[in-house]
C-alpha cells in the first residue's frame, strides 16, 4: 500500500487481503473509507474494523461494477478501487436510485447558463473553455434547453467550473494526485446548496492532446462525464460509458449508445 501525505484524505492503492471480521487496521480503515465516500456503507457510523456491514458493502460494490460478490478484496476489485475515478457517489443518500432520476432534473426550457470559478496556473484558460464547449455540445443535442457561456460580472449562473484541490468545504475532499480527478454536484435537491459546481483536482495532471496518456488524464474526456453529472445523470456500471465511475486509461470524448439513451430518457427528447 503506497500513500500521499499532505491531504484529508490519504490516496491509497488498494492490495488484495484477507479481510477478517473484527480485525482493524490501517488499510481496512482505508477500505471502509473508500465504501464510505462512495454510498455504500453509512457515514455515520466510525468504520475502523471490518464488519459484516463493511463486507455487504464491498458485496455491494463488486455487484455495482459486476464483479463476483465475493465480499473480500480480491485481485479485480483490489485493481478497480485502486483506478482513477470520479468523486461522486455510485450510490447513497445523494444519488437517487434507478428510475428515479427525474427527482434531480433540471426543470424547464429556459437557456442555461455557465462561467469558470478560477482557472489552474499550469493550463491555458482558452483551451479548457474549447474543451468545456466541445464536452457541452456533446450532451446540448439531447436536452430541451440551450446552455450557453454568461460572462457578465454579477449575474447568475446555472453551472461553475472550477479548480481545486484537498479539502475545499463542499464535503467531498479531493485527495491529492490519483484516486479522484474531478466531481460535480447533481440538479435540485440532490446536489443540494452545492448542484450546478463542477471541481476539478490540481494535483492532477491535466492534458489536451489524444495521444498524451498515461499519468496524463485527458481533461475533455473527464469533463463530459462531470457536465453528465450537471444535468442530472447518475454513474454507469458499464465501463464502456462516459457515466462510468472509472476513468481508465483511455480518452472517452464521445457519449456511448446508453449514455444517449439516459440522457434523452430523462429529457424526453
Ligand atoms: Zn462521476
Ligand atoms: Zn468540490
Amino acid at each position: 500500500m503506497t500513500k500521499l501525505t499532505g491531504g484529508t484524505m490519504a490516496l491509497v492503492t488498494f492490495a488484495p487481503m484477507e479481510l477478517h471480521f473484527g480485525k482493524s487496521n490501517e488499510a481496512i480503515v482505508s477500505i471502509n473509507r473508500y465504501l464510505s465516500k462512495f454510498g455504500y456503507l453509512t457515514k455515520t457510523a466510525d468504520h475502523t474494523a471490518w464488519t459484516q456491514e463493511s463486507a455487504d458493502a464491498l458485496r455491494q460494490y463488486q455487484l455495482f461494477f459486476q464483479l463476483t460478490p465475493t465480499g473480500h478484496l480480491d485481485l479485480e476489485t483490489a485493481a478497480l478501487m485502486s483506478t482513477p475515478r470520479c468523486g461522486v457517489p455510485d450510490t447513497g443518500p445523494t444519488v437517487p436510485p434507478a428510475g428515479r432520476e427525474s427527482e434531480c432534473m433540471l426543470r424547464g426550457t429556459q437557456t442555461r447558463t455557465f462561467f469558470y470559478l478560477n482557472f489552474p496556473a499550469d493550463l491555458h484558460p482558452r483551451e479548457i473553455q474549447e474543451r468545456i464547449v466541445n464536452a457541452i455540445n456533446k450532451w446540448r443535442k439531447y436536452l430541451p434547453f440551450d446552455i450557453r457561456q454568461n460572462s457578465d460580472i454579477g449575474t447568475a449562473r446555472d453551472f461553475w467550473f472550477g479548480w481545486t484541490r484537498l479539502d475545499h468545504d463542499d464535503g467531498s475532499p479531493f485527495d491529492g494526485r490519483g484516486g479522484i480527478l474531478a466531481h460535480a454536484f447533481l440538479p435540485g435537491s440532490c446536489g443540494g446548496r452545492w448542484a450546478g459546481q463542477c471541481h476539478f483536482d490540481t494535483d492532477e495532471r491535466w492534458g489536451f492532446n489524444h495521444s498524451n496518456l498515461g499519468a496524463i488524464r485527458d481533461f475533455e474526456s473527464v469533463a463530459l462525464h462531470e457536465i453528465g453529472h450537471l444535468l442530472g445523470l447518475t454513474h454507469s456500471s458499464n465501463r464502456d460509458m462516459v457515466m462510468a465511475s472509472h476513468y481508465y486509461m483511455c480518452n472517452r470524448r464521445e457519449l456511448g449508445t446508453e449514455d444517449v439513451s439516459r440522457i434523452r430518457s430523462l429529457y424526453g427528447t
